[in-house]
């Protein structure tokens, strides 16, 4: 895209596929390798921006930076870093809803690098396999730590349960603040985004508010 057209779409948060756009060959080389370019690279901008880096306080800045992209932040680009998501047989034939509720988001906009942050309350009824329920937070965690887009983030994560849990009963939604729009742009303190992604049952509005009531949206 060049500068022009990136002007005219201006925030519009425009996504292209449900998966995360990467490069054939992004994981070629080690993170070890990754972080010493990508500290060269950091320390060329502040440069740029005229900032002194013999300086005391910004003299380790570019590591601490590289270091963050890639171990902190970004982690979950690659696949090697997806938790295992182990499912058990539904032995207590378990068939309500259950409800996994306040998750916490901690990703950044793919379009801005800022943060975005909040909540995940995700809900799944099972048939035949039940997950650990820390397993459904660990499996937000890792998408969650990659630039993201939170319509992708959310369909993501709902594919990923559907496919393990062997039902498409999976409902996902998120709230969630985003710093590119509170603190650069058009500056709103405020205003929250919120998607909601389901499949299955849930495409029955007396199921979808049934999982709403419960974590308090209605
Ligand atoms: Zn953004």
């Amino acid at each position: 895209m060049d500068k022009e057209t990136v002007e005219i779409v201006g925030d519009n948060h425009i996504s292209t596929s449900v998966e995360t756009p990467i490069l054939k060959n992004a994981f070629e080389k080690s993170d070890d390798q990754k972080i010493e370019r990508i500290q060269h690279l950091f320390g060329e901008i502040m440069k740029e921006l005229g900032l002194d880096l013999n300086d005391d306080s910004l003299s380790g800045t570019p590591y601490r930076f590289a270091k963050m992209y890639v171990k902190e932040l970004f982690y979950g680009l690659n696949p090697k870093n997806k938790p295992r998501l182990s499912v058990f047989e539904n032995k207590y034939r378990y068939q309500k809803m259950l409800v996994e509720q306040n998750i916490t988001i901690d990703s950044s906009c793919e379009h801005h690098f800022l943060p975005i942050t909040g909540h995940a309350h995700i809900a799944y009824i099972p048939k035949n396999k039940v997950i650990g329920l820390s397993k459904i937070n660990r499996l937000v965690d890792y998408y969650a730590h990659r630039p993201q887009v939170q319509e992708r983030l959310s369909l993501q994560i709902l594919r990923d349960l559907q496919h393990i849990l062997e039902t498409d009963d999976v409902i996902v939604m998120i709230s969630a603040k985003h710093l590119c729009v509170s603190s650069r742009g058009i500056k709103d303190k405020d205003s929250f985004t919120t998607t909601l992604e389901y499949g299955g049952c849930f495409n029955q509005a007396t199921k979808r508010n049934e999982f709403l009531k419960l974590i308090d949206h209605v």
